[in-house]
């Protein structure tokens, strides 16, 4: 079969690699569609820890049941199916409380353990038993399905937040996950949805795809979203972008009783943050981090998506067959667009 293989940072090749056979537990999938995320790119560019080359990335998955080995229940073969990706060890507390997410020995189908820009991806008998394999109708469009994944992860940081109609509602940051929060946001009825960012050509997907008011941001984001609203607070914020300075404004920006997400994480050598303890203690403000997602959220997210609550259409606004990855990876890197799907299925 064809995969794309990652050898070191900018260095993948689509190569005939061997097909992958269903082992006692195991299930190979056929691959429709895996979306380029942000961290795809970040492997591509400079490697990551828990991505031993050669390896095969992607994890915004959408596939078919191919094969199933002994022992595996409940799937059926052809069935369309979406593949969460975190593998928990089934054993530590996080684990029995299904929070996989939080695992502390988790690993993950994209970087462990190989990942979907692939024709076809097997899937760990510790996955398959925890229920990674997650059937979805037969008529959702596999273009928005491999949405699925980067939404559910938004839907697990706005858990913590609990959005309320009429409420008002901001987001650092016009990259596909902030795009994705503000549409959340505003299918739970938050008026104003205000999403900020440094990029006019990204702001103008906001308007576009009718998501909330753009602020564009320069030297003063404070004073450039308090001009924007004249000068009205925000009961739920979230930080999308890997700044830290987005999360010292959001605390500064902040109404009594805000819920705060620190969504995206800050870089490494850097994360400590001044914080004022008694500006959260009277002003009763509460800060979330969030990481990744949970089954539940996937199923969430494919609901939501299946309700068109997400217009997912608008999203995916880049298509390449596995064989043109590379355009994929470029146009990523130049911050064109906001989702890049790969076809796994296209013969080209
Ligand atoms: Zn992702
Ligand atoms: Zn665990």
């Amino acid at each position: 079969m064809k995969a794309c293989v990652f050898y070191g940072p900018r260095d993948v090749r689509v190569e005939d690699v061997e097909m992958p056979k269903a082992g006692r537990g195991e299930a190979v999938l056929k691959v429709l569609r895996c979306a380029v995320c942000g961290t795809d790119k970040r492997i591509y560019t400079h490697g990551q820890k828990n991505v031993a080359p050669p390896a095969i990335t992607g994890h915004e998955i959408v596939g078919r049941v191919h094969d199933i080995g002994a022992g595996v229940k409940g799937l059926k073969k052809g069935r369309k199916v979406l593949r969460a990706s975190v593998v928990g060890c089934g054993k530590c507390i996080y684990c029995k409380r299904g929070q996989l997410n939080l695992c502390d020995t988790f690993t993950a189908i994209g970087y462990e353990h190989s990942g979907g820009f692939a024709e076809y991806i097997k899937v760990p008998a510790r996955a398959v038993i925890q229920g990674n394999i997650i059937p979805i109708p037969e008529k959702m469009n596999p273009d928005h399905a491999a949405l699925v994944e980067p939404l559910s992860c938004c839907l697990n940081g706005q858990e913590y937040l609990q959005p309320q109609k009429g409420e008002r509602a901001l987001v650092f940051g016009a990259g596909p996950i902030g795009l994705m929060h503000a549409a959340i946001l505003k299918a739970k009825g938050c008026r104003p949805v205000c999403v900020a960012d440094v990029s006019a050509e990204r702001l103008e997907f906001v308007r576009k795809l009718k998501l909330g008011s753009p602020v564009m941001t320069g030297n003063d984001p404070i004073a450039d979203i308090l001009k924007a609203t004249n000068g009205e607070l925000f009961d739920v914020i979230i930080t999308a972008c890997s700044v830290k300075s987005a999360q010292e404004n959001a605390l500064k920006l902040a109404r009594k009783r805000a819920r705060i997400s620190f969504f995206a994480g800050v870089p490494k050598d850097d994360p400590i943050l001044p914080l004022d303890a008694n500006h959260l203690h009277y002003r009763e403000i509460s800060v979330f981090g969030a990481f990744a997602s949970n089954l539940r959220h996937m199923k969430q997210a494919a609901d939501m998506i299946m309700k068109g609550a997400l217009p997912a259409g608008k999203f995916v606004t880049h298509k390449f067959p596995l064989s043109q990855i590379h355009k994929a990876y470029e146009a990523i890197e130049s911050g064109r667009g906001i989702k890049i799907v790969i076809d796994c299925e296209s013969k080209q």
